[in-house]
């Protein structure tokens, strides 16, 4: 992959620094089913924030920001996190950027980071963390106003995000509801098939990570249903959305 590098001056602080930045994405593969795109975009997150050197301000561009992050950044929770030794670096730097999104209150940005943040942490074998940061990324999702136009803006897929944040931080309980108001959307048939597979993972008590991929491809004997299945009109997924009956061998 080809690289930018430029020079950035810190909005808060003046420091000057060097911001790199992919001079192109590819997609080699299936993005995960929260999102995660494959390689080699997927190895290009590590660019999406600039950390300046000198306050340790974390943004997408470190020559932006709200006045407000000024006070933030000098607050012990973020220098903590900022300097978190547990911590993959690009895990804090996520997390850091988080903190200044919801403390201004751009809930569903700071949920985005901290999804992000827990992939690095998948990666880096750190389960517990990873939940954590899961956890905070569904509560934060869930006070975040719903705009049009917000990513991702297809019906559906906002509840697909949130689903597959429940499977992963081990709360499968939530997810057949979810799938559920996903399904009751006018959702396009691939995130149809991918909201009937979160459902299938829960019942299976599957936790782990899985692709759009294999929703495509799959084939189930069975979905177990939620108790409020039928309660508010549900209709059972069709063949199209998974093959649950119609397809099972
Ligand atoms: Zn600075």
């Amino acid at each position: 992959m080809a690289y930018h590098s430029t020079r950035v001056v810190c909005k808060l602080c003046g420091t000057e620094s060097t911001a790199i930045s992919p001079a192109s994405y590819s997609y080699l593969g299936s993005p995960d089913l929260d999102t995660r795109p494959p390689e080699t975009s997927r190895s290009a997150l590590r660019y999406w924030l600039q950390r300046c050197p000198q306050c340790g301000y974390c943004a997408p561009d470190l020559a932006q920001g709200l006045t407000l992050a000024a006070s933030i950044i000098t607050q012990r929770q973020y220098q903590a996190q900022l300097s978190n030794r547990a911590l993959p670096d690009l895990a804090n730097t996520l997390l850091c950027w988080s903190l200044i999104q919801e403390r201004t209150g751009n809930y569903r940005a700071a949920a985005w980071a901290y999804l992000r943040a827990a992939w690095v942490c998948d990666d880096a074998l750190l389960a517990d963390v990873a939940q954590r940061t899961r956890l905070n990324a569904i509560l934060l999702f869930n006070q975040a106003p719903r705009l049009p136009g917000n990513y991702p803006s297809e019906a559906g897929t906002h509840e697909l995000v949130l689903a597959d944040l429940n499977r992963r931080a081990g709360r499968l309980a939530q997810v057949a509801d979810i799938c559920w108001q996903g399904l009751s959307k006018d959702a396009p048939a691939e995130v149809r098939r991918a909201l009937a597979f979160e459902m299938h993972l829960a019942a299976c008590h599957d936790t782990a990570c899985h692709t759009l991929d294999e929703a495509y491809q799959r084939r189930y004997r069975s979905i177990v249903y939620p108790a409020s299945f039928g309660a508010a009109g549900q209709s059972a997924p069709t063949a199209a959305d998974g093959g649950i009956e119609a397809l099972a061998s």
